[in-house]
């Protein structure tokens, strides 16, 4: 994509009631826009590391069997009363709505509720189990502090999975392969080196539950790690006796600030059995269905790679999740610049072509703050030489590359 015909431009500085370092630079490098506390709307480039980091999601949900749909963010007030989660008292973040006739709506929370109801038209018999469906669809949570930018928003998407089983060996099994998914998510976007499964209390569902923590000063949380063992402790469960037998040592345990960039749960029968989601089993018995679900949410994800991988410049994306791999950058040399552009694209390597008419010291310090993982600057000395200049975002000397070797270095 041509610089020049991008229709966002950057700004020298976020605005002054921005307090979390993700917002200030994906607002200031126009990856994304401010409606209002809470409320942010993504922008082109700030879209596509959205994007990239939900296909990631989706392609590891897949691999363990997940099938993708998607459920309305509408909700009835019945099917949530059945479940005693319609009343503020017990979820205390609803947002809720009334139709013209007057029935009272709300707007997903969270989606175990409907997911549950869907699946009683679809499971009767035992040969209709395991099954594994998710989503990435909006929740709406009237959050009281909504300072951490695109961590902590009032309507954001959530991927939610949600898994069915016969029986708790079965739900076990799946729970340990939605919890090495979750490893490998978390690794593919950048962030496996600090992010740790974490026991945390089970709330309403269960004795535990498993969030993903990752490391940041940024973070809400602390959290006890234990590097030896890569798991971690959230403080809510720190006191309790069954220490031991998560063979976690309390000496190992390092206290460490933490974001929360995914959460696993094993629900037991807590919404089959309201809802009346039963199969048969060989002899004709019915029993209820074992349920567990398992949330990311993609833009606390972006906004954390945002905080924990930035440096002074600004933003640095891993290629794996970043708007584009290449920032080219015409330095009055736009015939040559354009040539290259084109033969880059033509050979699949997504290229953010810079081909305005700018101060090489402002491209660079663009070029910094927008964070793509290769520069490649193309000026006068290389029309004469027949080499551009290569640098890693991450790195501070630069390569000179022929022109012709440039693709397939990109390429590899
Ligand atoms: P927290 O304790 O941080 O509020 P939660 O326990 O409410 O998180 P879940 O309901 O388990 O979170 O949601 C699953 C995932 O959705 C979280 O792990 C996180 O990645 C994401 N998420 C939760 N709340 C928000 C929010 N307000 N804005 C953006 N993403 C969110
Ligand atoms: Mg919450």
């Amino acid at each position: 994509m041509r610089q020049s015909a991008l229709f966002v431009r950057t700004k020298k500085e976020a605005p002054k009631d921005e307090v979390s370092k993700n917002a200030q630079l994906l607002l200031r490098a126009g990856f994304i826009h401010k409606e209002m506390a809470g409320a942010y709307s993504f922008l082109p480039l700030g879209l596509r590391v959205l994007n990239n980091i939900i296909q990631i999601i989706r392609e590891e949900m897949n691999k363990v069997g997940g099938q993708e749909v998607l459920l309305s963010s509408l909700q009835d007030k019945e099917l949530w009363e059945k479940t005693d989660r319609w009343d503020d008292e017990k979820v205390d973040v609803w947002f809720k709505t009334k139709l013209k006739n007057g029935t009272n709506l709300g707007l997903a929370v969270t989606h175990e509720e409907p997911m549950t109801r869907m699946m009683t038209q679809h499971i009767s018999s035992y040969r209709d189990l395991p099954a594994l469906t998710y989503h990435f669809q909006t929740k709406f949570r009237n959050e009281t502090r909504a300072k951490s930018g695109i961590m902590r928003m009032r309507e954001f998407l959530m991927k939610d999975l949600y898994s069915f089983s016969r029986t708790e060996e079965e739900h076990d099994a799946l729970y340990v392969s939605l919890k090495e998914a979750y490893k490998i998510v978390f690794k593919r976007v950048g962030l496996g080196e600090v992010t740790y499964p974490t026991f945390a209390s089970g709330g309403m569902f269960s004795k535990y539950s498993e969030e993903f923590q990752t490391v940041s000063d940024a973070g809400e949380d602390s959290i006890y790690v234990d590097e030896a063992n890569g798991q971690a402790l959230n403080a809510e469960v720190l006191n309790d006796e069954v220490l031991a037998d998560l063979g976690l040592k309390r000496e190992n345990l390092v206290e460490k600030k933490s974001i929360e960039v995914g959460n696993i749960f094993s629900l037991g029968t807590r919404f089959s059995v309201p809802l009346g989601l039963t199969y048969k089993n060989e002899k004709g018995e019915s029993l209820p269905v074992i349920m567990g679900s398992y949330g990311i949410g993609p833009a606390r994800v972006m906004g954390t790679i945002a905080e924990v991988l930035s440096d002074d410049l600004g933003l640095v994306w891993p290629e794996s999740v970043a708007p584009f791999q290449v920032h080219l950058l015409s330095l009055g040399a736009d015939e040559k610049a354009t040539e290259i552009y084109e033969m880059l694209t033509k050979a699949g390597i997504e290229v953010l072509y810079d081909d305005r008419d700018m101060r090489a010291g402002e491209k660079f310090a663009e070029s910094d703050l927008l964070g793509i993982p290769y520069r490649v600057v193309v000026g006068k000395r290389s029309v004469e030489s027949g080499k551009a200049e290569v640098k890693k975002r991450t790195e501070k000397e630069s390569e000179e590359k022929a022109f012709e070797d440039l693709a397939s270095f990109f390429k590899r």
